[in-house]
């Protein structure tokens, strides 16, 4: 196990284009780390200077607290899985296993050891003679797993490695790779753009967005402490609701509804705020329906329910609220009729205000 250091890490690639700006970040030993964030946010430029395959233009890199800029991917202990498995087509599972060990000159009894222990950590003990082209997707991502588990190494790197998997073996394969994390307990560092992945997996998750770091924080964090409306917008499924409002007199209007923000915030705070532009944030998950559940310590609005959702364990209602689109997440035996009215709560504690302008957070009490 290691403990990573990356300090002031920038990437600027040859053609100019600056992917990563001051990533500052500590790594504790035996941490699972993911980087999260859409496609081209930098998150596999970081990976692959952690990894060594990339340069670090500007900016420090430790590795148990030694400066590791300079040393090259073998020297850093790290093992990598990528997204494509690039597995050996022509080797049989036991020898694609069993690769890097015999380049190494490892002795052949200590291979068949490592072999078969890995190949029962991962549910491949009956597949070591086939080829790769006669396993399912998700058993080709379990060898190329196992081919970076089996070197013991101290630092565990993955890019996008669930992504040509099915919906079902995702979600298979994500809670083994958490428990082949904790059995080998090496730092791990996964990179995915999907956010359930890095909210089941993550003992802390980083926020990336544009080559910048949005947050740090535990999964527990970002989804109920969200530092901005990017991080409170891309955190969540559905994602958090806003509502473009102006601040006046402490008050903001959402359709024909008066919202007196004096029960959330301090009133130093909305003096603040006083005539500016704020977003107004609810998770569709955090409503609750007057007559069912208590709405006392709550914001009252009404709507009109376009479209419902059905998903099993609950249902998406997409509303309007005289003007203002929302999705509200409800419980699938209340699912309302389509272009009906609907009155919903949101509680005080739920509710979340930002700067339009800046989109950060205001913080509610002063
Ligand atoms: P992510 O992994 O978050 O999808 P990447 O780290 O792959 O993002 O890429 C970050 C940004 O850097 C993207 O805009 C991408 O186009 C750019 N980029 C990646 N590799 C190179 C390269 N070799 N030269 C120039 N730009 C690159």
């Amino acid at each position: 196990m290691s403990y990573l250091t990356l300090r002031g890490i920038n990437k600027i690639y040859p053609n100019g284009f600056h992917a990563v700006h001051d990533f500052n970040l500590e790594i504790e030993k035996g941490e699972f780390i993911v980087f999260v964030g859409s496609s081209g946010c930098g998150k596999s430029t970081t990976l692959r200077m952690i990894a060594g395959l990339e340069n670090i233009s500007k900016g420090d890199f430790f590795i148990d607290g030694v400066r590791a800029n300079e040393k090259g991917p073998r020297e850093r202990g790290v093992a990598m899985v990528f997204q494509s498995y690039a597995l050996y087509p022509h080797m049989s599972v036991y020898d694609n296993l069993a690769f890097g060990l015999t380049l190494q000159g490892v002795d052949e009894d200590v291979i068949d050891r490592k072999v078969t222990n890995t190949a029962k950590i991962l549910g491949l003990t009956d597949y070591l003679d086939r080829k790769p082209r006669a396993l399912s997707g998700g058993q080709r991502q379990r060898v190329a797993v196992g081919r970076a588990i089996i070197r013991k190494v101290d630092i565990f790197l993955m890019d996008e490695p669930l992504s040509n998997l099915d919906a079902k073996q995702r979600v298979t394969m994500r809670s083994e790779i958490t428990q082949i994390h904790r059995e080998t307990g090496a730092t791990t560092i996964y990179v995915t753009h999907d956010q359930t992945e890095a909210m089941t997996m993550a003992d802390r998750i980083v926020v990336m967005k544009d080559g910048y770091i949005q947050q740090v924080g535990t999964p527990h964090d970002l989804y109920f402490n969200p530092s901005n409306m990017f991080v409170a917008g891309f955190i969540g499924e559905p994602p958090m609701n806003f509502i473009d409002a102006k601040l006046k007199h402490g008050k903001i209007k959402i359709s024909n509804n008066e919202i007196d923000l004096s029960a959330v915030a301090d009133r130093s705070v909305l003096e603040k705020y006083e005539n500016a532009e704020i977003a107004f944030g609810f998770r569709p998950e955090a409503i609750r329906l007057p007559g069912k559940e208590d709405v006392s310590k709550s914001y009252q609005l009404s709507c009109s329910v376009e479209l419902t959702e059905l998903l099993g364990d609950s249902t998406n209602v997409y509303v309007d609220i005289n003007g203002v689109k929302s999705i509200l997440k409800v419980d699938p035996h209340d699912t309302p009729e389509m272009d009906s009215k609907m009155e919903f709560a949101i509680p005080f504690e739920s509710v979340y205000l930002f700067d339009r302008q800046s989109e950060r957070r205001i913080r509610l009490k002063a």
